[in-house]
Parts: structure tokens; C-alpha cells; sequence
């Protein structure tokens, strides 16, 4: 058979991942002889090799593709003869667009914990051991090309034996950028919560650091892109105490457990929850916990009358390490000062030394902050509540080409950015909350840092349509630094919408479902209720809830109470007043008449048609919550109270596309039993989905902070089985930068 010259083109995450060493294996295992090399915009082989023998190579690249690798085109071209003699990893400089994807940090693979563990291993017990299929990536990346001279593993010399691994093509360590060892790499340390070095051994560090925790210590532990806080989960001291220094009242804390073994002590899985966990993202899963009301089999601090619990599983060597010999759950939270972005350097953490008693730190550099992933299963769906490390900077691929660089600035509650160019979209990792300089400053930090990576340069500038958001006034900046950049708004639900079309790749026209807390409407008042028929073109808001008033503007978003006083005043007028429920009784009596004045007059009581709002009110009215310690607390209490056996739903109004609620606010204050109260009212809001999604022959498209809340998204999954949702964004604003995107401005 004649042997031809081919050249393989592929583009995908294939830098990075072990690529190349992969294809020189199989090629020498298939005894073809060409050159492979890593190019600006994938890899590139050349092989001699007949018709047959190419279709075996390809065949066994897609078959065989290393764990972190994935493929987004491969393409042959036929070219000049070129005869090899051998088959050769070659490096070459080529010019180009960047568009190589930089892999997310994944956890450790199985190899590398056998290593760990194995006591003849020269790396056994290093807290940083790693491989070409596993460990750091994003986070520690200055600049592309992904190579060790642009991560902070710049500044640790590789000794002779890993010098050694990392030049042999056949070694697992071939080319990974962050190997070290106990002789090179990065070491650990351990200080007090002023900053006194606590001299022990390395292997004593962890030892240490574990007597400290079972003896009710908080210690902030640096891990791969930020510092945790973390405790004892069995120690209702330690974890109280944590709150207390935390000025953390109620939210749920999410907890480490050594192993998939543990976690089942702990929570009641199902596959593909079992499967979330020990996924090489290795994300924070919500899970049902064991625990009921004879007592949870960890700390009833770290979740406070909840009986979902947040699980995760080590993802680095040195967590497996402080683990093992911990032998019970962690409590692992984020270390950040409230409303600021994680602690990814001592300076940083410096603001938490009334928190933590002792640090467990080391000298390899955070580059990147990213914050640690929340998902959840729902009706065998996956959701993602924080897309962040694991999954971020992972591309999204569009349905079509943009014909312009976007960069688009999200929205202002956990927020995320995004560029986009030619087909792809880059989502930055969890940014948070813009409510302080420190966030904001984070937030412009992100910009630079996916602009400089990818050598990205916007031409378009996409922000929220909220005129006070941050992501406005920074398009607002960018405008007057270039009057050349198209800056266009979108409005909130609309790009709630857009970002999962975007990310199935839907090209019709939907019906858009965003039940969402709230967003800027185009007349002005805050959205959230919204049914929206629209594409990529542009929406038309076809139904939404009635507008409400909101009491005292913002303070309404966490008072639960004055939703509801305010749709009370709706029914009763002045009546109300004298109403004997959970709601009225939450006021003193002067408070309620300011309120009605202000209700009457419509003095800061912005109009709202928010369904997040409307959970808030049935909290508040069924007594369940009247005031929040933190945001979705309302949400997450009736997702406690839901009852499956309760059936029926209240009746609403609905006319000429608007949504009359008073009906089921009215039927619920007759209702005897809280659970049969709150049963119904999830019921009524998927009744109120099917009763319009019938009047529209669209495929259905949920999306909005409300369908976070996993018993009515599981409500509506079961109603309308082919509802679709985002599996690969968040559904709450960390999705919106994708949906800004993609809008034509
Ligand atoms: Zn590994
Ligand atoms: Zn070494
Ligand atoms: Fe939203």
C-alpha cells in the first residue's frame, strides 16, 4: 500500500493535557514516523502513513484521548511528500491567534494517590505531587503559551530526577509544567494567627496542623485557588465558634469528607450524584444529608435545620494527606472577608486573623483566584449553583460564528465575565458579589487577566441594562478609554434566557421562562417573573407576574416580611392591619401604619414582578422567615417544608399576559397547615409555567436565580420533561455574561 505524507490538525483543550506524548506513543505503537508539535492553535502532526494505517491513528486518538483532553475539530489534509525516518515531538514558534484553551484545575488523579501513599515512591507524602492528567492549571497561569516559564512554578528549579521525567516522552510526567518533588518543588508552612512561623518538619506540618483540628482549632488552609477556613465538622464548638467569628449566623458551611465511603455515611446519594462527587472537577455537590431531627451525624451548626448538606471530596495531595490522618469531615468555606473576593495570598488573608487560630500555607503562588464548584443533581439533570474551579475557564462552543470580539461584563450579584470570539465563549470563574471596592477591584482584575491570557481584544462591550450595575459603569469606562467599542445593553432576563440557548446551541425562536430575584426591566421596574418569546433577534415579553411594591426599596430583598405586608395591603387595603398572621404580627404597630402610608403613596417602593419576591412573601406569610441572615435563605426553608404527598394547587388570574397573584396569596392565608401551604404554592408556579408554555408551540426554556431551587425545578422537569435548562452555567447571574454574548447588537 502507498504511503502518503498527512498532516492532522486538531483544535480543543490539547495543550497542557498530555497531547503530544500521547501521540508520540500511539504513533510509535502503530510504527508510523512523522513529527508532532504543539501549535498557537492546537496541535499539529505529520505522519507517513497509508489510507489504513491513518484511519487506525484517528480512530485510536478519539478512542484513547487522554483524561483532560478534548477535541473540538480534527482535520487531514493530504500534503507534499515527506519522508521521516523516526516519529518525533518537535517544538516550533508559530505566530497566530491564540485560541488554545487553558485546562481547568482538576483534582489528583488515581496515579498520582497511589504515589502519595506508596512508602517506596519517592514522592510519597508530597502534598504537591502531580502529572500531565492531573492538579493545577488555570490557577497558576501568568500567560500562554501554558508552559512552566509563564506559571509560578517559574520559581522552583526542577532537580535532576524530575528534569529527567519531564524530558521523557514516555513518562507520565512528560511536560507537566507544575512537577516538583520533596528535593524541588513547593513546601509547606505553618504559622499562628500573627504570623509566627511554627518551626516542624514537613511531614509534621500536616501532623500538626491535624492536632490542631482535633482539638477544636480553626486553621485557614491554602489550596489550589484561594485559602479555606476550616474545622472540625464533628465539633459543635469548633463550629460554632467559627460562625461566631465569621459573624456567619445560619448559612450552610460545606463539608470535606476523606472519601466516597464517608460521604455515604453522611448523605444519601444517588449514582450520579456519587458520580459529581468523585468527578476529576471534584465540585461541591448538595446532597440529601442522614441527619433528621434525633441528630445529624456532624456538627447541627454546620448546616442549621437543614437537611441538605454541601459534600466534596479532596482534590489536591495535601487535602488527601490532612484527611486521611483526620479521619473525620471538614468543614471547608471559603476564606474571604463577607462581600470580598477569597484569600489568595498572606496579605489578604491578613484581614481574617480574628477568624482562624493557625494557617497551613505554602510557597507555591496563586495566580488565579477561583473559588471552589456548587453543583446539583436534579430529575438525573446537572445544575451548576458556582461554575468555578474544575470547570472555569472551560470554552462554551456557539451555535454560530460572532462577527465581532465581544467581552461581555455580566451582571452584579455572583458575577461572572466572558469574551467571544469567532464560535467559542471563555466564562470566567465565579467572580462574587460587586458590593465592595475589593470585589469590584477583583472583578477589573478578571478582565485583564482573560484579556491578556487569550491576547483578547473586544470590539463589542455587552453589560447589564441596569443603569447603577457595575458592569455598566465599567462599559461606560471602556467607552470613554475608546469611543470605538460598540457598547450594547441587555436586558437581565433576556440574557438569563440567551445564555442557555447559547449553551444548547438552540437557533429557533424559545419560550423563555426567567423566575428570577430581581433585574432591571425596560420600563424601569424590577423584574423577575417574566415569560419571554425570543432568539437571538431580540424578545417580546409575552406574560409576566403583576406588578407588587417592594417597602423600602432595597431592604425589601432581604426582609421577606415587607413583600408580603405590601401584597397584603394589595388584598385588604388598611384591613390588612388588622389581620392576625405571621406577616403583621413581624411589625410593630407604628411600623405597619408608616408602611401603609407608604404602600398608599408609593414612597420608595419600587414596582416589582419578581417571582424570587413572591417565594419571599409565602415565607413570610406562612411564618416561615421574616427576615434573611443570607440570600435564598427563603427558598431554601420552603424547599425544607415541601411535602410530596400534599397535591392541588391555588388557582391564579391570568389576563392579557399578565399574572394576577393576590388569588393564591388570598387562598394560602385559609390554609391551616404550613407544608400543604407551601406544597400548593409550588404547584401553582409550575401550573402557571404549563398554562402559558400551552399557548406557544416553543421549545421551553427555564432559566433565573428561582430555579435554583431544586423542588420546583424538579416539579417542572416531571410536568414538562423536555423543559430545558443550563447544565453547563449556573442558572442564576454567574450565567449571564454567556447570554450577553450572543445577543446582535
Ligand atoms: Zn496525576
Ligand atoms: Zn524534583
Ligand atoms: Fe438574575
Amino acid at each position: 500500500m502507498e504511503l502518503y505524507t498527512y498532516n492532522i490538525h486538531i483544535e480543543g483543550t490539547v495543550q497542557g493535557v498530555g497531547f503530544r506524548p500521547f501521540i508520540y506513543q500511539l504513533a510509535t505503537r502503530l510504527n508510523l514516523c512523522g513529527t508532532v508539535s504543539n501549535a498557537t492553535q492546537g496541535v499539529e502532526i505529520v505522519i507517513n502513513a497509508t489510507a489504513v494505517t491513518l484511519q487506525s491513528m484517528i480512530q485510536s486518538i478519539k478512542d484513547e484521548l487522554p483524561p483532560l483532553a478534548t477535541i473540538d475539530s480534527l482535520i487531514v489534509t493530504k500534503i507534499d511528500s515527506k519522508i521521516f525516518k523516526d516519529f518525533q515531538i518537535i517544538s516550533t514558534e508559530e505566530e497566530g491567534k491564540r485560541t488554545v484553551r487553558i485546562p481547568p484545575d482538576v483534582s489528583i488523579c488515581n496515579e498520582c494517590e497511589t504515589e502519595l501513599f506508596d512508602p517506596s515512591n519517592r514522592r510519597y507524602g508530597y502534598p504537591f505531587i502531580t502529572c500531565t492528567h492531573c492538579g493545577v492549571r488555570y490557577s497558576i497561569i501568568y500567560d500562554l503559551p501554558y508552559d512552566r516559564k509563564n506559571t509560578s512554578m517559574k520559581f522552583f528549579q526542577m532537580c535532576k530526577a524530575c528534569e529527567e521525567e519531564y524530558t521523557n516522552p514516555l513518562d507520565r510526567r512528560y511536560h507537566a509544567q507544575p512537577i516538583g518533588c520533596h528535593d524541588c518543588g513547593p513546601t509547606l508552612s505553618l504559622f499562628d494567627n500573627v504570623g509566627v512561623a511554627l518551626v516542624a518538619t514537613q511531614e509534621n506540618m500536616i501532623e500538626k496542623a491535624v492536632q490542631f483540628l482535633l482539638k477544636g482549632k480553626i486553621l485557614a488552609v491554602k489550596g489550589v485557588g484561594g485559602y479555606h477556613l476550616v474545622c472540625d465538622a464533628t465539633n459543635d464548638e469548633a463550629v460554632q465558634k467559627m460562625r461566631e467569628r465569621k459573624k456567619r449566623p445560619s448559612k450552610p458551611y460545606a463539608v470535606m469528607v476523606a472519601n466516597i465511603e464517608l460521604a455515604r455515611e453522611l448523605a444519601v446519594m444517588s449514582e450520579q450524584e456519587e458520580e459529581l462527587l468523585t468527578s476529576k472537577e471534584r465540585p461541591i455537590v448538595l446532597l440529601d444529608s442522614k441527619g433528621n431531627h434525633e441528630g445529624y451525624p456532624y456538627s447541627k451548626f454546620v448546616a442549621p435545620n437543614m437537611t441538605r448538606i454541601g459534600l466534596f471530596l479532596p482534590y489536591t495531595p495535601l487535602h488527601l494527606l490532612l484527611l486521611n490522618k483526620l479521619n473525620r469531615p471538614l468543614v471547608a468555606t471559603s476564606a474571604n472577608v463577607t462581600d470580598e473576593p477569597i484569600c489568595i495570598n498572606r496579605e489578604s488573608l491578613e484581614k481574617l486573623q480574628g477568624v482562624y487560630d493557625y494557617v497551613l500555607d505554602h510557597n507555591r503562588e496563586i495566580v488565579n483566584g477561583c473559588d471552589d464548584s456548587v453543583v446539583m443533581a436534579v430529575k438525573d439533570q446537572q445544575v451548576i449553583l458556582r461554575r468555578s474551579r474544575g470547570y472555569a475557564p472551560a470554552s462554551i462552543k456557539l451555535p454560530f460564528k460572532l462577527e465581532k470580539n465581544v467581552l461581555a461584563l455580566g451582571a452584579n450579584q455572583k458575577s461572572t465575565i466572558a469574551i467571544g470570539f469567532e464560535d467559542q465563549v471563555i466564562l470566567s470563574p465565579h467572580i462574587g458579589d460587586l458590593d465592595s471596592i475589593g470585589s469590584v477591584e477583583y472583578y477589573k482584575k478578571n478582565i485583564a487577566t482573560l484579556e491578556r491570557i487569550y491576547n483578547f481584544k473586544p470590539q463589542v462591550i455587552a453589560h447589564d441594562s441596569h443603569p447603577n450595575y457595575e458592569s455598566t459603569k465599567v462599559a461606560q469606562q471602556f467607552k470613554i478609554q475608546n469611543s470605538k467599542f460598540i457598547i450594547k445593553d441587555v436586558q437581565h432576563h433576556y440574557a438569563h434566557i440567551l445564555g442557555v440557548m447559547a449553551e444548547k446551541q438552540l437557533t429557533g425562536k424559545v419560550l423563555g421562562v426567567a423566575f428570577d430575584g430581581t433585574g432591571y426591566g425596560d420600563d424601569g421596574n424590577l423584574w423577575g417573573g417574566e415569560f419571554l418569546v425570543c432568539d437571538y433577534e431580540g424578545y417580546e415579553r409575552v406574560a409576566h407576574l403583576n406588578y407588587f411594591k417592594l417597602l423600602g426599596g432595597a431592604k425589601a430583598i432581604k426582609e421577606p416580611k415587607r413583600v408580603a405586608l405590601s401584597l397584603l395591603f394589595d388584598l385588604y387595603g388598611e384591613d390588612a392591619l388588622a389581620l392576625q398572621n405571621p406577616t403583621i404580627k413581624a411589625f410593630s404597630p407604628s411600623e405597619l401604619k408608616t408602611y401603609f402610608i407608604a404602600w398608599q403613596k408609593g414612597l420608595n417602593a419600587p414596582l416589582s414582578s419578581s417571582v424570587g419576591r413572591l417565594f419571599d412573601a409565602v415565607a413570610s406569610l406562612t411564618g416561615v422567615c421574616q427576615v434573611m441572615s443570607f440570600e435564598g435563605e427563603s427558598g431554601m426553608m420552603l424547599e425544607e417544608l415541601y411535602d410530596a404527598s400534599v397535591k392541588g394547587h391555588y388557582t391564579f388570574g391570568y389576563e392579557e399576559g399578565k399574572i394576577d397573584v393576590l388569588p393564591i396569596v388570598k387562598k394560602m392565608l385559609l390554609e391551616a397547615d404550613t407544608a400543604v401551604a407551601v406544597s400548593k404554592f409550588f404547584h401553582t408556579l409550575v401550573e402557571m409555567i404549563e398554562t402559558i408554555h400551552q399557548q406557544y408551540d416553543l421549545p421551553l426554556v427555564l432559566s433565573g436565580g428561582v430555579f435554583q431551587n431544586r423542588v420546583l425545578l424538579g416539579l417542572v422537569l416531571e410536568k414538562i420533561p423536555d423543559a430545558i435548562i443550563s447544565n453547563a452555567i449556573p442558572p442564576n447571574d454567574g450565567g449571564i455574561a454567556l447570554g450577553q454574548v450572543v445577543t446582535l447588537p
